[in-house]
């Protein structure tokens, strides 16, 4: 991909993401659990962008969405209710309502006193919800912790013994149809054993709810699969969905699985532009007009980003990449060695297509970047870069 003349024609900073590769990630997941009846609903959250969701919509796709706001895209964009999840640990009346209202798949979940209140939801508007229950497993994926959810010292799910009173009370309800069960352990899972264990753990569950006539269609294995970053050893979608088959034998439940980086991760690349170098004492700084308000995972996490300067090599020295932002953690890389760079150089950022613009702002009063497809060697753009004007609007009205 010629980064250096997508920035020219789209400006900096940018996000670009590669619609084939994208296209290539969802189907192998999907083939690799072709033993089964499956869906695999997309987590929204990775990467929302309307366009990326009718691609994925048009591959077959289904989403898992984490408020309403992204139920609403994913339908916006193609995906069919009948195809869409929402989970998540907190969610509104408003939203419970307009989920049910929608028809949607089902709702995951995530304690008692929210099945509670979806079943007086549900009552009040005169319907049967479809619920699952995600299920806490206690096993530690081995992630980063702000990443891992799968230890009963996180907030999400409920321990078996909850869960089961849930399903109990939920298949007495006229108001509640449990028809899944869930788990989701952490993202940036790059160990099989933890998900096997698992999906062990949930599989004898749900069998043990179906002994009772609590009829679980779905078995929602979440999302989590890793991507190298950097050196990273990942796991094969083939490996990871046998190690789920293989918890599941004699059973006919339809698989559910919802990642989000593994689709776009690798897919999509920041590229930002070498405003100019700078030397403290030993230390070199390459300035660029990126900042954390537009990708903040290294900020955020730590997290590490192959960078790569288009066009350059050789001659290669420490550098710390860093944004304008007033924040010391604005930074891209910290000691990479990186080949001398002049201003105008672009900057890529790898492995930027999942949690990217997602987790953009306007920090600094810094418009959004825009986002542009590759598909089939045509690019085009799919969202367009924010503007003073629309940074500005919600409040100048309110000047007085
Ligand atoms: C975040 C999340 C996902 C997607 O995680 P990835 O690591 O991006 O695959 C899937 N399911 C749930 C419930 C989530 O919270």
């Amino acid at each position: 991909m010629d980064y250096q003349a997508l920035a020219k024609k789209y400006d900096t900073p940018l996000y670009v993401y590669d619609f084939d590769q994208i296209a290539q990630n969802y189907n192998a997941i999907k083939s690799a659990f072709k033993a089964r009846k499956s869906l695999i609903a997309y987590a929204v959250k990775a990467n929302s962008n309307l366009s990326v969701l009718r691609l994925l919509a048009n591959l077959g796709a289904g989403a898992d969405c984490v408020s309403i706001g992204e139920v609403k895209r994913a339908l916006l964009a193609g995906i069919p209710n009948y195809k869409i999840i929402f989970s998540g640990v907190g969610k509104r009346d408003d939203e419970i309502e307009e989920a049910i209202q929608k028809d949607i798949l089902f709702l995951n979940i995530e304690s008692e006193a929210e099945s509670e209140r979806i079943e007086e939801i549900a009552a009040k508007l005169g319907k049967r919800a479809r619920i699952s229950v995600r299920v806490n497993p206690d096993i530690d994926p081995k992630t980063h912790p702000y990443i891992s959810t799968g230890l009963s010292a996180n907030k999400f799910g409920v321990d078996i013994d909850t869960a089961k009173r849930i399903y109990l009370r939920a298949k007495n309800s006229p108001h509640l149809e449990p028809v899944g069960i869930h788990f989701h352990i952490g993202s940036q899972l790059t160990d099989l054993e933890p998900i096997k264990e698992a999906s062990a753990k949930v599989a004898e569950l749900a069998k043990a709810l179906q002994k009772i006539d609590i009829d679980i269609k779905f078995f929602d294995v979440g999302g989590g699969l890793g991507i190298r970053y950097k050196d990273e050893e990942t796991i094969e979608p083939y490996d990871y969905a046998q190690a789920i088959l293989s918890t599941l034998s004699g059973t006919d439940m339809t698989i559910v699985c919802e990642p989000g980086r593994f689709i776009v991760g690798n897919a999509g690349v920041f590229l930002t532009r070498v405003l100019y170098e700078k030397r403290n004492k030993d230390k070199r700084f390459i300035i660029v007009d990126g900042a954390m308000n537009d990708l903040l995972r290294p900020s955020l996490y730590n997290a590490y980003h192959e960078i790569e300067i288009a066009g350059k090599s050789g001659d290669e020295s420490k550098a710390d990449v860093v944004g304008p932002v007033c924040e010391s953690g604005d930074f891209f890389a910290k000691e990479r060695l990186l080949p001398p760079t002049e201003p105008g150089d672009i900057v890529v950022v790898k492995s930027a297509g999942a949690y990217g613009f997602v987790m953009s702002s306007n920090y600094n009063t810094r418009p959004r970047p825009a986002e542009v497809a590759v598909e089939r060697g045509e690019d085009r753009l799919i969202r367009e870069r924010e503007s003073f004007e629309y940074i500005i609007e919600k409040e100048v009205r309110f000047l007085v």
